[in-house]
């Protein structure tokens, strides 16, 4: 991993940590959605269907190539255009073309991580075309210059006070830190924005072949708006993001919306799937859905990590993280934060290069419980763990610290043999005195083991060792027992 990346992660947690606003969101939100989500699966009456829905994503991608070809034939079908992106550049190359030809002056955006995946932003802006998000949360990020730290909360790191103070610097109204207030002045400026667009590009919550329809939750209407007032609607959808029919499609978003909002469903569902028709009163002259590959066949060709790609993009994996809770979604450094970013990300942008980030969670399972289609996040991250000790020819990943695998590779020969490891344990124990402080802790260890006591102290090897202990009264009761022996034989 390179030390810049390495480092800006330590760096964002540290700084998240030291922020009370963000801790005290993180708090909440983990607090409401977290712990909710965990309830809510417990209530559910349909206790089936969590695995029912994971049965449907993992079979949809066993067949995805098929399916993703009906879903293409659907939608060409009803009139409307797909191209299939093997890379970011390509889906951004594409994109640019549609919005060039059509003399696109201004875009507006919604529930569209894929587009921050592939960074459509500058190279839409460098051709002279406006964007603006429509996401409230997006909206809020985009005015600030900053980027998002939650999946489906994406300025979980604001309160309403930096709101009020940005608003007020950007959008010019009278400062105030009410909700609502500040929602209308958004409201306004953004309606302004939509009415006004050429084109509306959206990302794609599930796609349906049987219907050759995608579709989109959302709770703020804008999506509506954005796909059908512009002219154009330009859908980017990571190619996983389908189901094979309307029934799994319908199940696959009822689990979406409770895991990311503990909601039944979302207030808006909006399926589109091509252009206006002749006497349609609303919808844009230009359908396309460009379906993303950009590393995902790598990650459905390898089943150790093909699950990962079951995932509906929920947000509840963020909401419970133990880790996420403390250093939020900035130290993560990718579009996608938490427990799945911490899989995907490397997967998909270079495991090397994103080390910490499978390094940083605990694995402590809670993710994997709250997940709607419980991927096993822990399983994938210990996989790629290993993939970091050992090195790993199909993901490119060097053994990430051959020093440590050497020491750990000592540690294994001696804790195999018993006489090894107790010599080991009695020369540590004299080497580790300089170390040890006044009250009685190691306060610093030098050189591989420095790392341990960075942020704490450790307790020094006791005098006596359990095993020692035992071997003690062990050995005692073996020179008893030929004793107790003769006694017995005098008795009789
Ligand atoms: S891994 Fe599961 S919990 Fe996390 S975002 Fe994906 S579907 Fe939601």
């Amino acid at each position: 991993m390179s030390k810049k990346i390495e480092s800006a992660y330590i760096e964002g947690a540290k700084k998240a940590i030291a922020s009370p606003t963000l801790q005290k969101s993180l708090d909440n939100i983990q607090d409401r959605f977290g712990k909710g989500a965990m309830q809510l699966w417990k209530e559910l009456e349909d206790q089936g269907m969590r695995d029912r829905v994971k049965e449907s994503r993992m079979r949809t991608l066993a067949h995805l190539d098929i399916i993703l070809m009906e879903l293409a034939q659907k939608v060409r079908k009803r009139g409307g255009k797909v191209f299939f992106a093997r890379t970011a550049e390509e889906a951004v190359a594409y994109t640019l073309e549609v919005a060039q030809k059509n003399q696109v002056k201004s875009v507006v955006k919604g529930k569209s991580m894929t587009s921050m995946e592939i960074d459509i932003d500058p190279a839409l802006e460098k051709a002279g075309i406006e964007v603006v998000e429509t996401d409230l949360g997006e909206y809020i990020i985009q005015l600030a210059g900053d980027t998002p730290s939650h999946i489906i909360a994406p300025c979980i790191h604001m309160d309403r006070h930096d709101i009020g103070k940005l608003f007020t610097d950007k959008l010019g109204i009278e400062p105030t830190t009410d909700p609502p207030e500040l929602t209308m002045a958004a409201r306004k400026a953004l309606r302004e924005k939509l009415l006004s667009a050429d084109m509306g590009i959206t990302g794609c919550n599930l796609a349906c072949a049987e219907t050759g329809q995608i579709a989109l939750v959302s709770n703020e209407g804008n999506i509506r708006m954005s796909t059908t007032m512009p002219r154009i609607h330009l859908a980017l959808m990571g190619m996983e993001r389908v189901t094979a029919t309307t029934d799994e499609q319908r199940e696959t978003l009822q689990l979406l919306t409770r895991g990311a909002a503990l909601q039944k469903l979302s207030t808006y569902v909006s399926f589109n799937g091509g252009p206006k028709k002749e006497g349609d009163p609303d919808g844009p002259e230009e359908f396309h859905l460009v379906i993303i590959d950009n590393g995902r066949s790598k990650i459905l060709a390898d089943l150790e990590f093909r699950e990962s790609l079951a995932c509906i993009r929920c947000g509840a994996c963020l909401n419970i993280c133990p880790v996420y809770g403390k250093i939020g979604g900035h130290a993560y450094n990718s579009t996608y934060p938490g427990p799945i970013g911490a899989v995907i990300t490397p997967l998909l942008d270079g495991v090397n290069k994103h080390a910490d980030l499978c390094k940083g969670e605990t694995l402590c399972g809670a993710c994997l419980d709250v997940c709607p289609v419980k991927n096993d996040l822990p399983r994938m991250l210990s996989a790629l763990r290993y993939k970091l000790a050992y090195g790993d020819n199909r993901w490119n990943v060097r053994q990430h610290n051959v020093k440590e695998a050497y020491v750990y590779a000592a540690w294994q020969k001696a804790i195999s043999h018993s006489s090894a490891y107790r010599r080991m344990i009695k020369t540590a124990r004299l080497l580790q005195k300089p170390f040890i402080g006044k009250n009685n802790m190691i306060k610093k260890m030098a050189g591989l083991a420095s790392g341990w006591t960075d942020d704490r102290d450790l307790p020094p090897i006791a005098q006596r060792t359990f095993s020692e202990i035992w071997d003690e009264k062990y050995a005692k009761r073996q020179q008893q027992t030929p004793a107790i022996k003769e006694e017995t034989n005098n008795e009789k």
